[in-house]
């Protein structure tokens, strides 16, 4: 069931995702050549109790950081690590939850650390740029799927790959809530978006194969082949007149 939200609802889930988004802001400036991701995961963690809010990661079915710190060809859910320093060249995806006054926030960037390369750059640009083509479906009456279609197309007209296996979400006094939202598929399926639905949208996007696999540490996802991957997450309420993307603040 997907449970719709009201106005003071999604003023709530605002607020929550603002603690994150201005945790991102601070993430994407302490990115540099030398930091670890621990020291990453620390700074979001201070943030998040200094603004009143608990890490959504820390405990959540056992994953032991608040912060999703995925370097390279680590797709998603990477630990965070005394052991993991980032290199001038490397790519970065920092995805982060908090809980604040009973309602979730999710929102993920990925950044690159120094210079790049240029098909990393291209990455992260199609990467973005595949998420906005799928906020621009969410709307009154399109279907749960034009989001999905547009994310793909936006994706392999680039030549790049979806990750297939792991999928957006609803989300409000949960973490994760239906409907599941892939990165992939014919627009015109699923349920119609409704005002009051709050979903994150989060394309995974690789340069290789969509092909995964998981760790021994039973959570970093990487690319089964090896290749770059990026990923880029708003959470957004299906408005009256199109998309109120809850995790966008300048
Ligand atoms: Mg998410």
């Amino acid at each position: 069931m997907i449970i719709l939200k009201s106005p003071q609802e999604i003023e709530k889930i605002r607020a929550s995702c603002r603690i994150v988004a201005e945790a991102l802001q601070l993430l994407e400036k302490a990115v540099e050549p030398g930091i670890t991701t621990l020291e990453l995961n620390d700074i979001a963690e201070r943030y998040l109790k200094e603004r009143g809010a608990a890490p959504a990661f820390k405990g959540y079915r056992g994953f032991p950081m608040s912060l999703c710190a995925s370097i390279n060809e680590e797709v998603v859910h990477g630990i965070p690590s005394a052991q993991r320093k980032l290199r001038e060249g490397d790519v970065i995806s920092l995805d982060l939850g908090s809980l604040y006054e009973g309602y979730y926030g999710d929102a993920a960037i990925t950044v690159g650390v120094g210079e790049i390369p240029e098909v990393a750059r291209k990455l992260l640009e199609v990467t973005r740029a595949s998420l906005e083509c799928g906020l621009q479906q969410v709307r009154e009456n399109n279907c749960l799927s034009d989001i999905s279609h547009a994310i793909q197309t936006a994706v392999e007209k680039e030549g790049f790959s979806v990750v297939r296996i792991f999928v957006g979400h609803g989300i409000g006094a949960s973490l994760h809530e239906e409907p599941q939202i892939p990165n992939f598929g014919p627009p015109g399926r699923g349920p119609r978006l409704k005002e009051g639905m709050v979903l994150a949208v989060e394309p995974m996007v690789n340069v290789g194969t969509s092909d995964v696999r998981i760790l021994d540490d039973k959570w970093t996802v990487v690319t089964q082949d090896g290749s770059l991957s990026a990923h880029f997450e708003h959470t957004v309420a299906v408005a009256k007149n199109g998309c109120d993307v809850l995790s966008r603040f300048n």
